[in-house]
């Protein structure tokens, strides 16, 4: 058989099998679910955390609920912290922990720390494995050309024990599943060298992946970043570097920045003077327009591959800007926790995006939301958990996990509304993270830990005997990075005019107050950009809450939103109220770099 046949073959097997398993799992959650429970409570039948619930190695559904409580990560981290700190007895997983996830999401402004199994990885593999298969149902021949991917790892830490806590997609990129896929997955076909995702220096790593996804620009048959953020960030980088890049590509040379030796080998492998593509890129990106960029420079690109569900909704204007509105596609659903769902339907809208969640992946639980209580199931009541196949359609519902890791009966934190079904298991809409009030990157600010950062800032008011009387917030992604802003209302009593440092002293204050996420975007990774402080004229807060009134809240229950400039939270109801930024005093920017303090990142 010719070599072409042989590829076309494997690849269709690939393919066939992929889309059996989800037809299978799909066909049979339920079945998938209770032998999913069933595995893990017997293979962690003797460890401490289910003994201590007296489980006694039942493995049904039943038992499990009635004993085992629903947690979230403040009641399982004093077990986090025994394994962290080295004991290695079997705590939560009869297999020992491999490694900590470093998770966006924090706890007292530090990263979660989620414990993983070594074989956590295949199942991780699993989830990617069926991506590239559904897409082609909608979208034929990907196979024959490239996907110019954006991919980064970030630095690791050793817990006080010896294990590594890193994000999940550095222990992917770093693992034999990640090499085994590149080298064994006919779609993995990647512009980026695998020696530049895995430098550690955001700029040679973005570099080097540009530059190669230019010279492969014909090849390129799909584009993307984990998160929308970022392929924003690296688009913006093309706008900040195309001269340099297309110097390379012109004469055959690597800028000497990129010292990288690996990542400088693996480049020279591919980089080969070619002055027509450097003047070809030089006309397209010295024009003042960047509308089209994406199609204009890779032609043959057919979709988008970013997520854009959740917060990263708010970039989907800026993407369509910069790709002529090509297909917005959102594969995946995960964390670090557990890797959940999938699209299957990937070139829906993006409002419309629902995931499947593979009923392999860990045991899924779902605790009825009702957003009119702010998003929480009353603690007075005991919430009723229902199972993956049980979800009723329009319901929204907090997502709980059990995996083979040792977390049981987990509250992930997101809530996901039942958007349909595909065979018999739910499909669900993205619909927020709880609490979260801010986010511009992977950061997730919650309430919480905003109100303590401004606590923390108006210290700096006190010696004009001023405070911050009603605030709220918003993100601001019309500038590249994005950046938080703070709209405040002031209390003043003193007669000295509060001179603009001290608001910048304000600012610097609450970026230090942060969670380390914040912190890490706007320092190391500059995915976030500086905090800004607007101060409103006094009595707008009270202006936005007689609109609120008017339109029928009642003054007992009102609370000052805490997320969306005065203006927007106003036009979302009504238009052209007058309030917003037309009542705005001054505006000032955090100069100075967050981590003067030097706290751990
Ligand atoms: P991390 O723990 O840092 O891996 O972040 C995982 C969280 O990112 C999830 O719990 C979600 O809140 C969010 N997330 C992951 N995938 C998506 C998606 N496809 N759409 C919206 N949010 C997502």
């Amino acid at each position: 058989m010719p070599e072409a046949t042989i590829i076309q073959s494997t690849l269709e097997e690939h393919k066939k099998k992929a889309l059996d398993f989800v037809e299978d799992v799909t066909t049979n959650p339920d079945y998938y679910q209770t032998k999913a429970l069933s595995e893990i409570l017997s293979r962690n039948a003797n460890v401490e955390y289910l003994q201590r619930y007296n489980l006694n190695a039942h493995t049904d559904r039943h038992t499990f609920k009635k004993l085992i409580p629903l947690v979230s990560y403040e009641d399982i981290q004093p077990h986090v912290t025994r394994i962290a700190n080295g004991d290695t007895s079997p705590i939560i997983c009869s297999t020992p922990i491999s490694e900590f996830l470093t998770s966006s999401g924090t706890s007292g402004g530090e990263r979660k720390l989620m414990p993983t199994i070594e074989e956590e990885r295949g199942r991780r593999s699993l989830l990617y494995s069926l991506l590239m298969p559904v897409m082609s149902q909608f979208v034929g021949g990907l196979e024959k050309g490239k996907g110019m991917y954006f991919y980064f790892i970030k630095s690791e830490a050793k817990t006080p024990g010896g294990l590594l806590a890193r994000p999940v997609l550095t222990s992917y990129y770093k693992s034999p599943h990640f090499k085994n896929q590149i080298l064994n997955d006919p779609y993995a076909n990647y512009t980026s060298p695998t020696e530049a995702i895995l430098c550690l220096d955001s700029y040679q790593s973005l570099y080097s992946q540009m530059l190669c996804g230019l010279c492969h620009h014909h090849l390129v048959l799909r584009v993307g970043a984990v998160f929308a953020s970022g392929f924003i960030r690296a688009i913006r980088f093309l706008e900040k570097h195309w001269s340099l890049l297309s110097h390379d590509i012109r004469t055959g040379t690597l800028n000497p920045t990129i010292t990288d030796p690996s990542v400088r080998e693996a480049v020279m492998r591919i980089l080969k003077p070619d002055p027509e593509l450097a003047d070809f890129i030089e006309s397209e990106c010295s024009k003042n327009c960047w509308q089209g960029i994406i199609p204009r420079l890779w032609p043959n690109t057919k979709y988008v591959d970013v997520i854009v569900t959740g917060t990263m909704s708010q970039y989907i204007p800026t993407l369509d800007y910069y790709s002529n509105a090509l297909p917005l596609v959102c594969t995946m659903y995960a964390s670090s926790e557990c890797y959940f769902g999938i699209n299957l339907n990937p070139l829906c809208k993006p409002s419309e995006v629902s995931y499947t969640l593979i009923p392999t992946m860990a045991y899924f639980e779902f605790l009825p939301v009702n957003r009119t209580d702010a998003l929480t199931a009353t603690d007075s009541q005991p919430p009723e958990l229902v199972d993956l196949v049980d979800v009723k359609l329009g319901q929204e519902y907090e997502l709980v996990v059990t995996t083979y890791a040792g977390l049981y009966r987990y509250r992930v934190g997101d809530v996901l509304r039942v958007a349909g079904f595909k065979n018999k298991a739910p499909q669900f809409n993205f619909i927020c993270r709880k609490n979260v009030v801010l986010s511009i990157d992977a950061d997730k600010t919650d309430e919480v830990e905003l109100q303590y950062a401004i606590k923390n800032a108006v210290t700096h008011l006190a010696s004009f005997d001023a405070d911050v009387a009603e605030y709220t917030s918003y993100a601001d992604t019309s500038t590249i990075p994005g950046h938080y802003v703070l709209y405040w209302e002031l209390n003043v009593n003193g007669s000295t005019p509060i001179p603009a440092c001290v608001y910048e002293d304000c600012c610097l204050t609450v970026e230090e107050s942060l969670n380390s996420v914040y912190r890490q975007g706007r320092v190391s990774d500059k995915s976030i950009g500086a905090l800004e402080i607007k101060v409103v004229e006094q009595g707008t807060f009270d202006k936005l809450m007689d609109y609120a009134i008017s339109l029928g809240a009642s003054i007992n229950q009102y609370k000052t939103p805490r997320e969306g400039t005065p203006g927007r939270i106003v036009e979302s109801g009504h238009k052209g109220t007058g309030l917003g930024d037309q009542a705005l005093l001054e505006c000032h920017v955090a100069k100075e770099s967050v981590d003067r303090t030097g706290r751990p990142q």
